[in-house]
């Protein structure tokens, strides 16, 4: 599966021209683009967004429901989890526990990842946690006991750096590692529906 769309940018008499894909005439000026000289040459812009299972020891984020291009819409609707050393998904809901290497995961935001050399306590210290009573479905509560309950609790056991301590706070949390990450992706959804739109956005500073 192809989840990356090709976003390209390019300047060519002046402001930077975002496409899915080259057009014969500049959006801008008319003139053909075929011998034309750029500005700045066509480049891809980076893709923001992760496969969940090619990631280790990972936290990591996704719409609680859809994906990110196409649905979705502010950071309180997103649904966090971790990977573990091997790639498997283990994310909390109304579920219950659950560990999978599931598609639903193939477009998700990487907050932060561990070290090679955490590895192993990273799994020991995940498997405790998953081990603790308290997370049954039967227990689930969508704004006491959730998605963020679990892992904030998994990384403050973990002891790992400035991704702990700010896991003591679910505000910081968020303030840290979930707004700056979900903004800039924000910026590249609301393009790429502009492109889907339009075929092209002239971005004009003034
Ligand atoms: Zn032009």
């Amino acid at each position: 599966m192809k989840m990356d769309p090709g976003i390209v940018c390019f300047q060519h008499c002046g402001p930077k021209i975002f496409c899915l894909s080259l057009p014969e005439s500049c959006p801008a000026c008319r003139s053909d683009l075929s011998k034309a000289d750029f500005s700045l040459l066509p480049f891809r812009v980076p893709y923001p967004f992760v496969r969940a299972s090619q990631h280790s020891c990972s936290v990591i984020i996704k719409p609680t429901t859809g994906d990110f291009l196409h649905d979705y819409y502010n950071s309180m609707d997103l649904h966090i989890g971790v990977t573990t050393s091997s790639g498997t998904i283990v994310e909390f809901d109304r579920n219950g526990l659950r560990r999978h290497r599931n598609s639903q995961w193939d477009q998700c935001l990487l907050l932060d990842a561990a070290t090679s050399s955490w590895t192993e306590h990273w799994d020991e210290v995940l498997m405790k946690v998953c081990k603790q009573p308290r997370w049954l479905a039967k227990n689930y509560d969508e704004d006491t006991m959730n998605c963020y309950s679990f892992v904030l609790t998994f990384l403050r056991c973990l002891s790992y750096g400035s991704l702990s301590a700010a896991a003591a706070n679910r505000t910081d949390f968020c303030e840290k590692f979930i707004v700056p990450r979900a903004t800039a992706a924000g910026k590249y959804i609301s393009l790429y529906r502009k492109l889907k739109e339009k075929g092209f956005h002239v971005h004009r500073t003034k």
